[in-house]
């Protein structure tokens, strides 16, 4: 029988499943030297976010075909270790979603209702009717920030509230959204009509503030903001401001900035709520992330295909050889290509071109649609399920091939919008992928850290007068180039830069006379 190891608190219903396919071991607080030498004789480890599996640990692992991971995120192993010792990696990526659903709809009719307040005021001894009068969710309009897993679960309850439903998610076909009755409009839009907001995006650095002093300052006076995603997409201090001078009515957070909070003045303020991210913390939500993943884990034992992988370690290397370095080009390409168009993409055209063109495709193809979804969603995109990721999201894909191209074996994608369409051409030079063209324009750039394309009119000076703006804020530029189709007309300047272009200077850099577009691309 197969040896399991369980190495952290996981649900008896999981612990049962495990048990009829293999001898488990519960073995929990181990150092990590005593990690080390258990893990050498079994063939499965279960494991939640206690346990570290390093390239120290997992270099012991003799025998080791699974890592089971109950819960979303695998940071706690390393995983291109684990994929080249050929050991399978699964998770539970939806287990939690309606638990966090449901604490989003409790914290917004406690913020509705003052219902902490007047348990609290209640529990000393005050019967206080007057100081805690409410509002209803019933016709109220409800501003979704982020319509994936857990904002489509907040929509599905909101409407038996009775409650008319606005969205924010470029990412989302407007047919999707249609579909769950949201109508979708732009942050700003949302912030001015919405009665309560609530978030559902993953913290990256597009959503870092995504809800910062601007966006508050739109807002209703009776406005409620609720977070159960992550701190870090409001600008507290704003936050803490609007609350404060009451331009807001309340907000219900159980995300921080920093967690544990210290000293956090929010938490002074009678009309913030909160929980210490309990989102996922439901008896539901915990044996669900347990059972998921035992049964990924006994799926895989008899030989079955599961869901939930978020490695490939089954590809053959000679195979691997020859389309790695092409599989590192598309998911960068996928990566340029979300960023570039920054809206919901409703086709893409793969083009395969020479030598690379004999070869199995599909790899490549999961690469791209892996690099082009994880910078907009929180977790779980894998070379496994990135094709089901991108057809949930209605997302069209041809690929094609021919048999030469100028820049001999290459890769060319064209994304579509709806109005909008992003073409790039990418190649192997010496070995390391290289951008060839952007929209038509020539280009040369290793597509590699921070990237800024800036779309502008040909004229004198241009170069210079970016340079000089970008310097004055202390923003080194690395390399740069020009592409452009003829003298005067429309061009773009590829700068790499070595640090982050903050939103304001962007901003001015827009500005800037015959300039017509910036965006910041981080690979
Ligand atoms: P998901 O990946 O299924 O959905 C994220 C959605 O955000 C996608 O539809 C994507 O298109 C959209 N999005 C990405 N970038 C965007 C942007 N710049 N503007 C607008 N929309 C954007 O994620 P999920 O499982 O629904 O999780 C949502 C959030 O909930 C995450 O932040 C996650 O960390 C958090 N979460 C919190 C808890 C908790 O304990 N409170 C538990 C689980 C998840």
């Amino acid at each position: 029988m197969v040896k399991i190891l369980i190495t952290d608190g996981i649900h008896e219903d999981a612990i049962k499943i495990l048990s009829k396919v293999g001898n488990v071991e519960i073995a929990m607080d181990l150092t990590p030297e005593e990690l080390k030498e258990k893990i050498k004789d079994v063939d499965v480890i279960v494991i939640r976010s206690g346990t570290k599996l390093t390239r120290d640990v997992l270099k012991n692992a003799k025998k080791l075909k699974i890592i089971a991971r109950a819960g979303v995120g695998v940071d706690n192993v390393d995983l291109q270790y684990a994929t080249e010792l050929g050991i399978i990696v699964v998770n539970s990526p939806d287990a939690s979603s309606i638990s966090v659903a449901e604490l989003t709809m409790g914290l917004m009719l406690s913020a509705a209702r003052n219902i902490p307040q007047a348990t609290a005021s209640l529990k000393r001894g005050v019967w206080d009717r007057k100081s805690f009068k409410g509002l209803e969710l019933y016709g109220k309009t409800l501003g979704v920030i982020g319509l994936g897993r857990i904002g489509q679960q907040v929509v599905e309850r909101a409407k038996s509230f009775g409650m008319n439903i606005v969205g924010y998610d470029p990412y989302i076909p407007e047919d999707v959204a249609n579909s769950l009755g949201v109508k979708l409009m732009d942050i700003n839009e949302l912030c001015k009509i919405s009665d309560f907001i609530t978030l559902h995006v993953p913290l990256t650095p597009k959503t870092k503030y995504i809800i910062g002093k601007d966006q508050i300052s739109l807002m209703k006076k009776n406005a409620t903001i609720v977070n159960c995603a992550r701190g870090g997409l409001i600008d507290e201090k704003a936050l803490y401001e609007a609350l404060k001078n009451k331009k807001i009515r309340s907000a219900a957070l159980d995300v921080f900035e920093e967690e544990p909070p210290k000293d956090n003045p929010l938490l002074t303020l009678d009309n913030v709520i909160g929980t210490p991210h309990q989102g996922a913390s439901t008896a539901e939500a915990q044996k669900s992330a347990g059972t998921i993943v035992a049964e990924q884990v006994v799926k895989i034992l008899r030989g079955e295909s599961a869901e939930n992988v978020v490695n490939l370690p089954m590809v053959p290397s000679e195979k691997m050889g020859k389309i790695k370095p092409y599989m590192i080009l598309a998911e960068k390409m996928g990566l340029m290509t979300i960023q570039l168009l920054d809206k919901s993409i409703e086709k893409i055209e793969l083009i395969y071109a020479g030598e690379i063109a004999k070869e199995d495709t599909e790899l490549i193809k999961r690469s791209f649609l892996m690099g082009m979804l994880s910078p907009i969603l929180l977790a779980g995109v894998n070379l496994i399920n990135a094709p089901t990721v991108a057809k949930n999201r209605n997302i069209r894909i041809v690929e094609g091939t021919i048999s030469e191209s100028e820049y001999g074996n290459a890769l060319k994608v064209i994304a579509k919008g709806k109005s909008e369409k992003v073409s790039i051409i990418g190649s192997i030079v010496e070995g390391r992928p290289v951008i060839r063209e952007i929209n038509k324009y020539s280009v040369d750039i290793r597509p590699e850290g921070i990237i800024c394309i800036i779309k502008h009119i040909d004229r004198p000076g241009m170069v210079g007068k970016v340079g000089l703006l970008l310097g004055e804020y202390g923003i080194n530029i690395a390399g740069m180039q020009v592409g452009r189709m003829e003298p005067g007309g429309e061009s773009i300047m590829v700068l790499n830069v070595d640090h982050v272009i903050p939103e304001d200077v962007l901003y001015k850099l827009k500005k800037l006379d015959n300039i017509k577009d910036a965006k910041v691309i981080n690979l």
